[in-house]
């Protein structure tokens, strides 16, 4: 069998879930949109049911598959529904919406409500992405308070820069949403994990923490309270082929890399169609029986290369460690040029093995 897999350790899911509520103090709503950032929802779901206070997902498709996996917990849909037709969904399988814009609350003015709905309505504090103005947002608020349609209102907001420790922009958000909001009751949730592990002042009554159950810090920087996390996925595979190449020669897809030395190199079965990067660079790190070294070439859908000459007593067969406990994703995103969000989401063909 082919030897790429990756392992997942829930321990260090809970780990990371119970930091996360340690930090704040508040209840907590897990993200495990995205089939839990690649990591596989449901299994991340049964493991945090236990203790966790509810969950968030992008949209009912899935927020159903957790339903119908048996998860009881409250499920948030981040972006509440698309289409009015879900409302009735929503209503009998009993979940958490989040109202962004005018067109839902039309639906909403339209639609039989019986089973009032609990709703996280979105205030925009200066991201621009999705919700309502502050000067209309107290407005929405009492309408929907009178409406007869929701059972609660959460207010809430998001952070765009809450992963960049000295940037003022988040204390003007947090201004905005303290302004806005002061005279309207209900409980207040604005933090994402870079929100949860650096801006404590933000931490309102839920908190929304995603990238951190998963282990991996938001910072681009060192970070106090992320260093504290678990990475809960390890990318793995082995060396497949091994070869000795003259200085001089390319190696890969369009002799992206030329050898500068006599060069043992490794083949490792581990390429994009797996979800590892296709634009790591040359000198990404991985970890061969433990020991680092460097990619060369290019990354291909099914293989990629490294230097085997420092590592004479690695070759064929050897573990080969893409990211995980002894290499952190966030290292590996920064020599792709993208974030650990994108590597685990990627997370592709290759089978997870769970253990406890
Ligand atoms: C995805 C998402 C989160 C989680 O963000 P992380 O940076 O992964 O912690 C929180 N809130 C909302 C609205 C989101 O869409």
């Amino acid at each position: 069998m082919r030897p790429a897999h990756a392992i997942i350790d829930l321990g260090a899911l809970r780990h990371n879930y119970l930091l996360a509520k340690q930090f704040s103090g508040t209840r907590a709503l897990a993200v495990i949109k995205a089939n839990a950032y690649g990591h596989g929802a449901i299994r991340c779901a049964q493991t945090l049911s236990a203790s966790a206070d509810g969950f968030a997902v992008a949209c009912i498709e899935e927020a159903l598959l957790l339903r119908n996996a048996g998860i009881q917990q409250p499920i948030l849909l981040l972006e509440g529904w698309f289409d009015a037709t879900e409302l009735a969904l929503i209503q009998q399988y009993d979940f958490w919406v989040v109202i962004h814009h005018h067109g839902q609350l039309r639906d909403l003015a339209e639609a039989a409500i019986e089973r009032p709905l609990h709703v996280w309505l979105k205030l925009d504090t200066g991201m621009h992405r999705v919700g309502f103005k502050p000067d209309e947002y107290g407005e929405i608020w009492r309408t929907l308070h009178t409406s007869g349609k929701v059972a609660s209102v959460v207010k809430m907001t998001h952070f765009s820069r809450a992963d960049e420790p000295d940037c003022e922009t988040t204390e003007h958000q947090l201004l905005c949403f303290n302004e806005t909001t002061a005279a309207l009751e209900g409980l207040s949730s604005l933090c994402n994990s870079p929100g949860v592990l650096a801006w404590p002042q933000a931490h309102g009554d839920w908190i929304r923490p995603g990238i951190m159950l998963y282990g991996a810090s938001p910072f681009s920087d060192a970070q106090n309270n992320a260093a504290r996390l678990k990475p809960v996925m390890q990318l793995n595979s082995q060396i497949i082929a091994v070869h000795d190449v003259p200085r001089g020669e390319p190696i890969g897809y369009g002799a992206q890399f030329i050898t500068q030395r006599p060069t043992r190199v490794g083949v490792v079965a581990m390429g994009y169609a797996d979800g590892y990067p296709r634009h790591a660079k040359t000198g990404t790190p991985v970890l061969v029986d433990n020991q680092r070294t460097g990619l060369i070439g290019r990354v291909s859908m099914d293989m990629l290369t490294v230097d085997l000459t420092d590592l004479p007593a690695s070759g064929l067969g050897s573990t080969v460690q893409l990211w995980g406990d002894g290499l952190a994703a966030s290292e590996v995103a920064h020599w792709a040029g993208t974030i650990p969000y994108q590597l685990f989401c990627n997370l592709n063909r290759v089978p997870r093995h769970y253990f406890n």
